[in-house]
């Protein structure tokens, strides 16, 4: 490959990396990027849209937040707890995001919120397919790659960069292997690190959060997502934070979405002590559902309903509809599961009495017995006295067959891992910038403190693209500096 000169070095070519090459290429950098995979985009192909307030489509539907809302709902939800800088820089460049997207062929959709009560900040793609669905980002990160090559970035794909090097405290390049293993020295006067942080490495995982992959947590695990980028940073110095993962919930493994759709109803959820602990029509808030789940003993819940659930949901449907899948009612639930059962999937389980299904899923008998009692009371006073759930969603358990799914913690990914400033710097332990280091998307995203803020949707692959801009504008602005 020879030796690599450029004003601006991209580690990765995901979202934010895509983001960050462009920006930099536009303000007049040369742009070199390496990306580990095969292709470009990573996590960013699987999803459906960035975060945006006050973009176009928002002010010609006339919808809410305004950025000012954004920011107060943003801090008041992570009580502060947050770089107030870094969150108000982000929400502020969201709406020229979203233009600038638009500029470059990206067409969305009308905005959409994820379940009642969130905000309709989710610009979904409209995919070349027409109607979005689960990767229709995919269209927006090969959008981002042609414009990168058409700007005359250098896109080097399986091309992992290993190291990232310094002379003194500024960054000089980075050292990358080629596909035949060989070492490839790039030199730049900036680097941006842009990895997608560490959601395919179970050892970090556990190390970092405390979750066990596998047992207590069964995340999507995105392929070369493995914190490579957050441990060079750490080894040039960058300082540390507080590591997450981006909480959800659901059934472990692989599943027909179907079945996925008909056991994230808003029925009965319990522990395994048979208990509730849940108001269920929280459930759309996939965050709040999973901080739950995860309090729980063994970090499990099951979603239990009877026969006559079962057919209200395959004659009048669902009580939530999904915005990811399109179904709207489970048409033949029995062919479902047996499908599943023959899979030897084990999270899902059919039961005739409610002492059978405890003895299947592991539910303490005696608390599922009492609990199923006391809530069928309510659902016949249509009052839920301990947690207020809507009466509308509240049917008895009384005819067998009884049902019930596994559910666990999940999540989309990691979060957070290098420290960095509003101007996506990278900072070292003594708050110090590293001249000539950055950081953009989830490898720096910490701005949501405990929880991923579901309420405001699209925001990590909004975090992901807006601070890509912001460190590719500043590390090309950084590199002229330079000479
Ligand atoms: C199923 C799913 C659906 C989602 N839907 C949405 C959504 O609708 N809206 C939303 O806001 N968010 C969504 N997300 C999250 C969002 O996609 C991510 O937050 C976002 O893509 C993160 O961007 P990133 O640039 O940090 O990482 P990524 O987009 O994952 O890019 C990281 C890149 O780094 C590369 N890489 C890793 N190590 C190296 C190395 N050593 N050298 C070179 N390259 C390397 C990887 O190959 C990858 O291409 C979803 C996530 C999942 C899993």
């Amino acid at each position: 490959m020879g030796k690599i000169e450029a004003d601006v070095i991209v580690i990765a070519a995901g979202a934010s990396g895509l983001a960050a090459a462009v920006a930099a290429a536009e303000s007049g950098a040369k742009v070199v990027a390496f990306e580990k995979g095969a292709t470009t985009g990573g996590t960013g192909n699987m999803g459906m849209g960035p975060f945006g307030v006050e973009s176009r489509l928002q002010r010609l539907k006339q919808m809410g937040p305004t950025r000012d809302e954004a920011f107060q709902m943003f801090m008041e939800y992570t009580h502060w707890r947050v770089d107030a800088q870094l969150v108000r820089a982000y929400i502020d460049k969201s709406a020229t995001t979203i233009a600038w997207l638009e500029s470059l062929g990206v067409e969305f959709v009308e905005p959409a919120t994820y379940f009642p009560g969130g905000q309709f900040t989710w610009h979904l793609v409209k995919p070349a397919s027409g109607q979005p669905g689960p990767m229709s980002s995919a269209t927006m990160m090969k959008i981002l790659t042609d414009k990168a090559k058409e700007l005359g970035v250098k896109i080097h794909l399986q091309t992992p960069v290993k190291r990232i090097l310094k002379s003194g405290d500024r960054i000089t390049g980075v050292i990358a292997e080629d596909r035949s293993g060989e070492p490839v020295e790039a030199s730049a006067k900036a680097v941006i690190v842009a990895t997608g942080g560490f959601g395919d490495n179970p050892e970090m995982i556990k190390k970092y959060t405390g979750f066990k992959w596998g047992d207590d947590l069964f995340s999507f695990r995105i392929p070369g997502m493995e914190g490579e980028g957050i441990r060079m940073a750490w080894a040039a110095g960058a300082a540390p934070t507080d590591m997450t993962m981006e909480l959800i919930y659901g059934m472990p493994g692989e599943w027909d979405p179907r079945l996925h759709e008909t056991f994230r109803q808003p029925h009965l959820m319990v522990n395994l002590l048979g208990e509730r602990f849940m108001n269920e029509a929280i459930m759309p808030n996939t965050t709040y559902t999973g901080n739950a789940i995860a309090r729980q003993k063994n970090r499990s819940s099951f979603l239990v309903f009877d026969g006559s659930i079962k057919r209200h949901m395959e004659t009048v449907g669902y009580d939530e509809l999904s915005v990811v899948f399109p179904f709207t009612k489970v048409e033949d639930l029995d062919a479902l599961l047996k499908d599943a059962f023959a899979k030897g999937y084990p999270h899902v389980f059919v039961a005739g009495s409610l002492d059978e299904l405890a003895e299947k899923t592991g539910i303490d008998a005696e608390g599922l017995k009492a609990t199923a009692a006391e809530y069928n009371g309510y659902c016949a006073s249509g009052f839920d006295p301990v947690f207020n759930k809507d009466h509308k969603l509240l049917r008895p358990l009384v005819e067998p067959p009884f049902y019930a799914a596994r559910h666990l913690p999940s999540a989309y990914g990691s979060l957070g891992g290098i420290k960095i400033n509003h101007r996506t710097e990278v900072l070292n332990k003594g708050w110090d910038k590293i001249p000539g280091l950055y950081a953009a998307g989830t490898d720096a995203c910490t701005i949501y403190g405990d929880s991923y803020v579901f309420t405001l949707p699209g925001n990590t692959m909004g975090f992901a693209l807006n601070t890509g801009r912001i460190a590719g504008e500043n590390a090309a602005a950084y590199a002229k500096s330079q000479g």
